[in-house]
């Protein structure tokens, strides 16, 4: 299968769509983990912590007995009785945070029942206090469980925070390999995605290189076969012309008749060459437009002088209403536009009409107009014709003798001028064709000797304009 550009970028396109459709699936699937990692390592925190608060508030409640033995003051008490509520809260929820690890729920049911049985003394310790005394407590001496018991809570608790330490350590590590996983994933990927695009772009320059390089040796074969028929085919053409006009002795009217065809014909090749070759011209820029400060009135009269003979020959009046302005362009082009709108108003015009051209100022612009009163255009075609070889017949190129490319020569050069160019037409009323060129007021009228570069074929621009200015 031939590997086009469409057919890159399309593989391109889908490549890069199924990278990132992976790249979202895995990260989706690793920053799930990600998460679920991250929750029980802040699982383990909560759970260390209320193991904290456990030994904490045991320290508390001791502290407050003890101060109350000693002093009887009954703020101890309450502070004691506060607390011994606040503990089996703790273990409450410490028992529903270590729901997943049954050697820590089996570690808190002997943890709890620890803590009971210390309750329980201090709660011996205060009672013999009050009824007794300090005396009573002193007399019980320091012999009681209730060190012993302090030492095995505190023991307890010690090695369920190890245990939940040790827990963390690994939550923590698979956490961390979950995120590197997760980057390298990504990392991949992305590197595979810029592959891919790489890729792509280097197939569609190489193909845009190639064609290019087609294109190029296309219109260099074209233009080589043009100039190299152009030659031969004028002598060819003005030896017929010589003969149809009798100077070198007369021929039969049969064969008047024949030289004429020969004549017109070579002349329609001539002309066709002629505009094959300014369009390749215009087309890769070596048509240089040679802008100078030049008069729109004696534009149009040229234009015109040019164009009178055809005029003449098909019984249509050319008139120019008068015009001072100045514009800004290559005088040469602008005729080669003129002639071209002329030449196709007296060709679709019917014998006995008048073609009419004008120029007026717009703003910044000059409107240069064409006016016949010919078949029109119709809708559908008015800006199609400006298109190569486009001609609103078939067969007008047969029956009058064109080439289809004059209109898309005369819109190449006005816009590259900065220019536009139109047509407003009815049919079986007639058409006016407009274009646009700037005006020349800004300019200083030193301008008008101003050549922008270099011209290396004036002298043969300067025989196009005046030998085949019409299709
Ligand atoms: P051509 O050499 O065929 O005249 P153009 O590019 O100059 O080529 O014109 C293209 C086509 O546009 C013509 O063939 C014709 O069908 C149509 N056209 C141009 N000017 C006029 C006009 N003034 N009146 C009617 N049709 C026109």
């Amino acid at each position: 299968m031939k590997l086009t550009v469409e057919r890159t970028v399309l593989a391109g396109f889908v490549i890069v769509l199924f990278l990132l459709g992976t790249v979202g699936i895995v990260s989706q699937r690793t920053i799930i983990g990600l998460i679920v990692d991250s929750k029980w390592v802040t699982h383990t925190h909560v759970v260390l912590e209320l193991l904290q608060q456990v030994s904490f508030r045991m320290s508390q409640a001791e502290a407050a007995v003890r101060g109350y033995v000693i002093t009887g003051d009954t703020t101890f008490e309450a502070q004691y009785e506060g607390i011994r509520k606040q503990v089996p809260e703790l273990i409450s929820k410490l028992r529903t945070q270590t729901l997943d690890n049954p050697a820590e729920q089996s570690n808190l049911a002997s943890l709890e029942a620890l803590i009971q049985k210390r309750f329980a003394t201090m709660d011996e310790g205060i009672r013999v206090r009050k009824s007794g005394g300090l005396e009573a407590i002193l007399a019980l001496g320091s012999s009681g469980p209730g060190r012993k018991l302090s030492a095995d809570i505190s023991a307890l608790t010690a090695l369920m925070r190890d245990d939940e330490d040790r827990l963390l350590a690994d939550r923590n590590t698979r956490a961390q390999t979950s995120a590197r996983r997760a980057f390298l994933v990504v990392l991949a990927a992305l590197v595979l995605a810029m592959i891919a695009v790489i890729g792509s772009v280097v197939l569609v320059f190489r193909d845009l290189t190639r064609r290019q390089q087609i294109e190029r040796i296309k219109s260099e074969f074209v233009s080589v076969v043009s100039h190299e028929l152009r030659t031969p085919l004028t002598s060819i053409h003005g030896s017929l012309a010589l003969l149809a006009s009798g100077l070198l002795g007369r021929v039969n009217p049969k064969g008047e008749r024949m030289l004429q065809i020969a004549v017109s014909n070579t002349d329609r090749l001539i002309r066709l060459l002629n505009d094959i070759l300014d369009m390749e011209k215009l087309d890769s820029g070596k048509m240089e437009i040679r802008r100078m400060q030049c008069s729109a009135k004696e534009l149009i009269e040229h234009a015109i002088d040019v164009m009178r003979p055809m005029a003449q020959s098909q019984q249509i009046a050319l008139s120019a209403s008068r015009s001072e302005l100045f514009i800004y362009a290559d005088r040469d082009r602008i005729i080669q536009c003129l002639t071209n709108l002329l030449s196709n108003a007296i060709k679709f015009s019917d014998p006995g009409g008048t073609v009419q051209v004008a120029a007026k100022s717009i703003g910044t612009h000059a409107q240069f107009e064409v006016c016949d009163r010919g078949r029109g255009i119709p809708a559908d075609k008015r800006n199609s014709i400006f298109e190569r070889f486009q001609q609103v017949d078939t067969s007008d190129s047969r029956k009058r003798g064109g080439t289809g490319l004059g209109l898309a020569i005369s819109r190449n050069i006005v816009e590259q001028h900065g220019g536009k160019i139109w047509v407003e037409s009815q049919l079986g009323t007639g058409s006016t064709f407009f274009f646009t060129v700037p005006l020349a007021q800004n300019h200083n009228p030193d301008i008008a000797s101003y050549v922008d570069s270099a011209n290396t074929v004036s002298s043969q621009r300067e025989s196009n304009a005046e030998t085949h200015p019409a299709d």
